[in-house]
């Protein structure tokens, strides 16, 4: 199964979305676009939910049963090192090998003076096809790349070994990711990055880099567009080089872990892919759980109680349940409302101040953070929550697919 141009990585925190998330995929194909669906889930999801990869695996396969799926499908270990990835083996055949937390560990010398000696040839101006002005590359800067990146890559290849060792031949999606770091890589980063992969011979399908600006969970991008579309226009062009330079696969594409709901990059994203006939991986968040609730709230009566009930405990935890993803998320506790105001609010009050529609005056993207970090209260309430999912399941269904249809697929890959 290939991976294909465009695929998107979605996130069902409890596992119950699989088909209306599959149906948007379905709607688009219909329109003559073909995205792949990657069902991605962390250790740590996994972890607060109390589930298993295998769960996924099982969601992914009755999804793609139920609606006659005829095209590639994936498992996604998301943001597997060393310590997390035999969890995913059986279950999973794409890997995101995350390791971030090695950038800036220093690689042996020799191995270090061996980097540095085959890319000596690319010091000084450095010309890429499709960007205008050559890159200026130091001496130095080789170096300094090399310390700060060689280790991490040799890391992705020790953990991708330890993986094709365990799958005994079982073809599987490698992604890299360094993203979930503070400083984004530059384009000439980008370069050497990717020669190290190639040198160290890791068949990699998918890169997910840093990029410029803040990529908080479930909300819009905040940063320099303008810059933001440069880059990524300036990675494309590296990528594409890259392959034919390092003979990297052919397939090697972006993978932007968007955090879900850039919609302020999809346009420019959608630009970009056109101009450089590129393909894209965009990983969303786990925002099918907002949509749950979003579709709990609308059906009224003890949907909406259940809906109310998420944010008073949400609010009530607040400190506890942001720890775990303060980097990612921007909440002013001042534009939080207090849990007795949302218990007046109708239904489609509700919805409206939790969906991403930044036309709806209502729309509180406080309050959307906080609801998205908090479905550890969902967890907690077990077969209440999971139930109520079922008998809703019409309202939510509705949402999650639309949501994934609308607001992403169509303004990203169409
Ligand atoms: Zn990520």
């Amino acid at each position: 199964m290939k991976l294909g141009k465009y695929s998107i990585g979605i996130g069902d925190r409890f596992g119950h979305q699989g088909e209306a998330q599959l149906e948007a995929l379905r709607l688009l194909k219909q329109e003559g676009v073909a995205v792949t669906p990657v069902w991605n889930k962390s250790y740590r999801e996994h972890s607060i939910i109390n589930s298993r990869p295998a769960d996924t695996r099982v969601e992914a396969d009755a999804a793609v049963r139920a609606l006659g799926w005829q095209e590639p499908y994936f498992v996604d270990a998301d943001h597997v090192g060393m310590k997390t990835v035999d969890h995913f083996i059986a279950a999973s055949d794409f890997f995101t090998i995350d390791v971030a937390d090695f950038i800036g560990q220093s690689a042996e010398k020799e191995a270090l003076q061996e980097f540095v000696d085959r890319n000596l040839l690319f010091a000084g101006d450095l010309r890429i096809p499709r960007i205008p002005e050559p890159l200026t590359v130091a001496l130095e800067q080789i170096e300094e790349i090399g310390a700060k990146y060689l280790f991490a890559v040799e890391e992705a290849g020790r953990i991708y070994r330890h993986i094709a060792a365990e799958k005994k031949g079982q073809p599987f999606v490698v992604e890299i990711s360094m993203d979930e770091t503070n400083a984004p890589q530059t384009p000439v980063e980008l370069f050497f990055i990717l020669a190290a992969i190639a040198w160290k011979g890791i068949p990699v399908d998918t890169l997910a880099p840093k990029f410029t600006g803040r990529f908080n969970k479930g909300v819009d991008y905040v940063g320099d567009v303008r810059q933001f579309t440069r880059e990524f226009e300036e990675d494309l062009a590296v990528i594409a080089y890259a392959v034919e330079l390092f003979k990297l696969p052919a397939q090697l594409k972006l993978s932007v872990h968007s955090g879900s709901d850039k919609f302020a990059l999809y346009g420019p994203i959608n630009a970009a892919l056109k101009k450089f006939n590129a393909g894209l991986h965009l990983k969303t968040a786990g925002t099918t759980w907002l949509e749950e609730v979003i579709g709990l709230a609308e059906a009224g009566g003890e949907g909406l109680a259940m809906a109310r009930a998420i944010y008073r405990h949400a609010h009530s935890r607040y400190e506890e349940l942001c720890k775990p993803y303060a980097t990612v998320i921007d909440i002013d506790p001042a534009r939080l409302p207090a849990p007795d105001e949302v218990d007046g609010w109708e239904a489609r009050h509700y919805a409206a101040v939790l969906r991403h529609d930044q036309s709806q005056p209502l729309y509180n993207p406080h309050f959307r953070q906080l609801i998205h970090v908090g479905y550890k209260v969902a967890a907690e309430m077990g077969e209440r929550y999971l139930d109520a999912l079922k008998r809703f399941r019409p309202t939510i269904a509705r949402n999650v697919t639309a949501n994934i249809y609308e607001r992403h697929l169509r303004r990203i890959f169409l």
